[in-house]
This record gives structure tokens, C-alpha cells and sequence, in this order.
């Protein structure tokens, strides 16, 4: 099954490709080349929709028919840190921030506040576009992130994260074991119960 990921995130585009290794997994970009897709919305949920229905309406005035497009909005939140990054997880130290950036602006407010270690999770919404009708899922990973980086594995904020039940970061365990519980696997496994109904 051929399916566009609504996607520019390297990180989040090798996690897909190995979690759908039946799927032929497309990054939108190989099909219709750089779009600016504004993140503006106030909820994953929101964004993901945003994206997804971006990404398919252009597919369809390019004249491609019965695509399914799969977008991901997935984030960060602190509520000791007044719920940031959350939403703004990407861009947490600005527009085009890199993930050492925003790490870095994550340890540095969570020193600033006194924290070592305290609770996090991550969310991951997924939007599915079929035949023009929009599904939403959302998986979540629950843990505490650290005010240190440890660990080369995963992206984004990985190094920080340590997932309830286990003493290492995800930078640490890597990625066969992330994908065993992470946000992003548990959203995408709903997904393609949703997708076993709609094809
Ligand atoms: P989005 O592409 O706008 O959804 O932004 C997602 C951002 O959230 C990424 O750039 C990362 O900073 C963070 N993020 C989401 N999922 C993960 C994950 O699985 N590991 C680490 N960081 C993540």
C-alpha cells in the first residue's frame, strides 16, 4: 500500500519506514518538493489535520487519485515547566531550531526552575486523509525528562527522555526499544486499525 507521509521530519520519516515495513512509505517531498506547511493551530490534533489536508489537497489538484496521505503532530509536554514545549516542541528555541537547540533551551528552563528530573510525555497525533474524510489517533509515552543529554540514539528530545520503568534515556536504549512503547507506535497502531476498516 502506497501511503504519502505528510512529513518533513527525518526523524519521524525513518520511525514510520520501520514501523510500516509492508507499506510503501513516501515522503511527501519526493512527490511534490518543498511546501511550507504553517503550524498554527492550537492542539496536535489541529496540526495534524492541518498538515495531512495541506499535503492531499495538493496532491489531488496534481491529479493523483485514491492517495492516502498520513500526517504526524507530536511534541513534548512538561507540566512542571507550564505544559512547555508541547505543540511548540519543533520550535521551542525558535523558527527552525535544531534538536541540540531545542534541547538546549529545555535544560536551561528546567535549571532555571530548579529541576533535575520531572515528569514528561510525549504525545504523537496522527491525521489520515481517505477519499476526501479526515481520522484523527493519538498515542502518548509517559516518563520524565532530566536536565542533561544522554545517549546518541532517537532524535529530537530523546537524550533527556527516560520512559516510565526504565533508568536509561531513549538516546540510550535506541530505537529498537523505543519503538516497543513510544507515542508514535501506539498512535500508528490505531491508525492502521482505522486503516484496516476504511480500505
Ligand atoms: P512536529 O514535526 O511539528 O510534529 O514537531 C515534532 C517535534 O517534537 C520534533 O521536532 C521533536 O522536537 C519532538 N518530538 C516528537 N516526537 C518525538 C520523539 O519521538 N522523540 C523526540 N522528540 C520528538
Amino acid at each position: 500500500m502506497k501511503i504519502i507521509l505528510a512529513s518533513g521530519n527525518k526523524g519521524k520519516i525513518k520511525e514510520f519506514e520501520k514501523l510500516m515495513p509492508n507499506d510503501d512509505v513516501v515522503a511527501f517531498k519526493e512527490i511534490l518538493g518543498d511546501i511550507e506547511i504553517i503550524e498554527d493551530q492550537d492542539t496536535f490534533k489541529g496540526n495534524a489535520i492541518k498538515k495531512a489536508q495541506t499535503i492531499y489537497d495538493e496532491l489531488i489538484k496534481k491529479g493523483h487519485k485514491d492517495i492516502i496521505v498520513i500526517s504526524d503532530d507530536s511534541g513534548i509536554t512538561v507540566p512542571d515547566l507550564n505544559n512547555e514545549p508541547g505543540i511548540y516542541s519543533a520550535r521551542y528555541a525558535g523558527e527552525n531550531a535544531s534538536d541540540k537547540e531545542n534541547n538546549k533551551k529545555l535544560i536551561e528552563n528546567l535549571n532555571k526552575n530548579n529541576y533535575q528530573k520531572t515528569k514528561a510525555y510525549y504525545t504523537a497525533c496522527i491525521a489520515i486523509i481517505y477519499k476526501s474524510q479526515v481520522y484523527t489517533v493519538h498515542g502518548w509515552m509517559h516518563g520524565n525528562v532530566i536536565n542533561k543529554e544522554k545517549g546518541e540514539g532517537g532524535f529530537g528530545y530523546d537524550p533527556m527522555f527516560i520512559a516510565n520503568g526504565f533508568d536509561k534515556t531513549l538516546g540510550e536504549l535506541g530505537y529498537e526499544a523505543k519503538k516497543e512503547f513510544s507515542h508514535r507506535t501506539k498512535a500508528l497502531n490505531l491508525a492502521k486499525k482505522v486503516l484496516d476498516v476504511i480500505l
